[in-house]
């Protein structure tokens, strides 16, 4: 399998993370998966647990799930979009999917009511979760709240039997002041991700969860308690990959909080383009200086939005990353063509978003 590797040595912070907590490099596993998807094959998604038995499923189409969760609690970027394409991606390989609305963990961590969680689940994230292309009309879409779902509570209240409080502190920094509600909440993202394989979801199979690699915890937990739980429910370990986080605009992390880092889905085209116009690249003092030495394509987040969002063939990737090293591109040129990809997805999404705001209405 031909792996491009676009980030040059940047690649090795995430390499210093699989070292430390033991998730293993999502390229030793690339080459058992049947087209696999440009997020893969990029790099971007870097890691992976267990992932032999999805590679399996693939590979020879047997039953199995993609798991996801949300916890809404603000506006869409296009960081978030990374998790959309994936379960896309799943869905047209076959996969059920399972996503979750976590409006207990919302209303116990952040104190956003259950009302205002299915709000926002809907009109912001799932209602773009549609205008991206995820199909939700599809008979092994789930899509549910925590707080109506009896499985997932039920599984909760019966995982925690074998967690002890002092392993929930250890691992996530509770304390004296953390409210019980709150404490309880990894229990119900651990039932989440199990629950695909109740009895009445059709018993145990392969369960893929796609993360951040800040999820680690909660996959670790869970994988822990499958194995605790394995006699009573026949549980298999879920797997999990994890995916890089896009770079704000302003050079730090891309979040939601910060307006000027991301570009929001529903962020008008003249905003959406102008944030890419002005965004942080990895380009010189001078365009004299940029010719004679090149850019930074590994600390641009042009070039990391045309990875990740603006450009799906590989060959042109390369061609702007090689351009851009030898100073034959500047930046003003490339932010240009980023604008104009840009704008045409947008204009997609815009002509999607009102059907998709009603379908979304009618899923729960
Ligand atoms: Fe980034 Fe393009 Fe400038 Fe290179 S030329 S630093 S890829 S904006």
């Amino acid at each position: 399998m031909n792996m491009i590797d676009p980030w040059g040595s940047s690649i090795i912070d995430y390499d210093k993370l699989t070292q430390q907590f033991g998730i293993k490099a999502f390229k030793d596993v690339l080459e058992d998966i049947p087209n696999p998807s440009k997020l893969m094959t990029r790099g971007i998604i870097f890691g992976q647990r267990d992932y032999k038995n999805i590679a399996d499923c693939l590979e020879n189409k047997k039953n199995f799930a993609t798991m996801t969760g949300m916890m809404p609690s603000g506006r869409m970027h296009i960081g978030h979009k990374m998790v959309v394409d994936q379960l896309i991606w799943y869905q047209q390989m076959g996969a059920d999917l399972y996503v979750s609305i976590a409006d207990m963990e919302a209303y116990a961590a952040r104190g956003i009511s259950k009302s205002k969680s299915r709000e926002l689940a809907l009109e912001e994230y799932i209602a773009n979760y549609i205008a991206l292309g995820l199909d939700v009309t599809r008979d092994n879409f789930h899509l549910y709240l925590q707080s109506e779902n009896d499985s997932v509570k039920d599984l909760a209240y019966t995982i925690g039997k074998k967690v002890t409080f002092s392993q929930m502190r250890s691992i996530y920094g509770f304390d004296n002041s953390t409210n019980i509600a709150h404490i309880y909440t990894p229990l119900l993202q651990v039932a989440d991700i199990l629950h695909p394989q109740l009895e009445e979801y059709g018993g145990p199979k392969p369960v893929v969860v796609p993360v951040g690699p800040d999820q680690d915890p909660h996959i670790r937990l869970t994988r822990d308690l499958a194995t605790k739980f394995s006699e009573e429910y026949g549980f298999i370990e879920p797997s999990a990959t994890f995916h890089r986080f896009m770079t704000g605009l302003t050079g730090e992390k891309m979040s939601s909080s910060k307006p000027k880092s991301a570009i929001y889905l529903t962020d008008s085209i003249k905003d959406a383009t102008k944030k890419v116009k002005s965004a942080k690249t990895g380009g010189r003092e001078s365009l004299s200086e940029q010719k004679e030495l090149g850019g930074n394509p590994d600390e641009c987040s042009i070039y990391e939005l045309l990875v990740y969002h603006l450009v799906d063939d590989d060959s042109k990737l390369e061609e702007v990353r090689t351009k851009c090293l030898n100073g034959e591109i500047m930046c003003g040129e490339c932010k240009m063509c980023a604008a104009d990809a840009i704008e045409d997805m947008f204009e997609d999404l815009d002509a999607k978003r009102s059907d998709a705001h009603e379908l979304a209405q009618t899923l729960l």
